[in-house]
């Protein structure tokens, strides 16, 4: 599927109307079925995100946090419901074309880094974009700058394995963003992290938030969620409770260091 009426989303252009909706999920459920169990992990699920909101997901253990990220990221279909993503309906796209979307417009950062072992950073970075069929050198360039964002451009030949978790987290984000990606969606991504290193991830994403990305942020750590435009609560697969942070992106909650 290519956007082709639709605006360009991804450059930094004055807003003049009101703000698009990026993303609109509409009564998503989501049934696991395994053996003889049916898990419902996610019930009528409905949810709008705007371009350049930066919305914390919050929930117990089990709530479907991971399950909702997982579809929102095409990386998994709903059992029924329709998702928007940038006005056009993508839950039944075949897998090609779902890879496709996902590849182009999503850019994921995981808990565990997921980082490529035997690849170098550079490499790791270059990654999707080669999926992409993106010419060398643009693929360079890309790279380059996003690598340069984190500020791990001094690493680019490094393995994963000579880095510290903060800076895994640090090539991981660069990896997400170096698509330029409509939407940044991460899932904990400071759970693997000390409090220190956690911080500096945060205040990246702020960063990249700052600059105009649309950030969907699963979180355990109600500080951070606050640092959020929005927090939407799921218990049981269902959304209980939206609040919106009139200090968002909180300055006051990050150290500057
Ligand atoms: P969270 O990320 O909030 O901890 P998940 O989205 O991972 O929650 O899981 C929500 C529910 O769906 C849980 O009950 C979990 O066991 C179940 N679940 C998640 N993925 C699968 C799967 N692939 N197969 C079966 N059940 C699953
Ligand atoms: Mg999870």
């Amino acid at each position: 599927m290519e956007t082709t009426n639709a605006p360009a989303v991804s450059g930094r252009q004055l807003v003049t109307g009101p703000t698009p909706t990026l993303l609109e999920l509409q009564g998503i459920r989501k049934v696991f079925y395994t053996d003889e169990v049916e898990t419902h992990a996610l019930s009528d699920v409905h949810l709008a995100v705007k371009k350049g909101e930066w919305l914390a997901i919050v929930g117990p253990s089990g709530s479907g946090k991971t399950t909702l990220l997982a579809i929102l990221g095409l990386l998994d279909t709903p059992t029924a419901g329709t998702f928007l993503l940038d006005s056009k309906p993508v839950q039944d796209l075949s897998p090609a074309d779902r890879a496709h979307v996902r590849n182009k417009h999503i850019g994921f950062i995981f808990q565990s880094f997921n980082l490529i072992g035997d690849l170098t950073v550079f490499e790791n970075v270059e990654l999707p974009l080669t999926y992409r069929g993106m010419a060398p050198s643009e693929r360079k360039k890309r790279v380059e700058q996003a690598l340069e964002r984190v500020g791990m451009s001094h690493r680019a030949r490094h393995m994963p394995g000579q880095l510290s978790g903060g800076q895994q987290q640090r090539v991981a984000v660069a990896r997400a963003v170096a698509g330029d990606p409509l939407i940044l969606l991460a899932d904990e991504p400071t759970g693997n992290l000390d409090s220190k290193n956690g911080q500096a991830v945060m205040k990246l994403l702020r960063e990249l938030h700052q600059s105009g990305s649309t950030l969907i942020m699963v979180t355990h750590d109600p500080a951070y969620a606050r640092l959020a435009s929005r927090t939407v609560t799921l218990f049981d697969g269902r959304i209980v409770d939206e609040s919106s942070s009139p200090g968002g992106e909180g300055q006051t909650l990050l150290p500057s260091a």
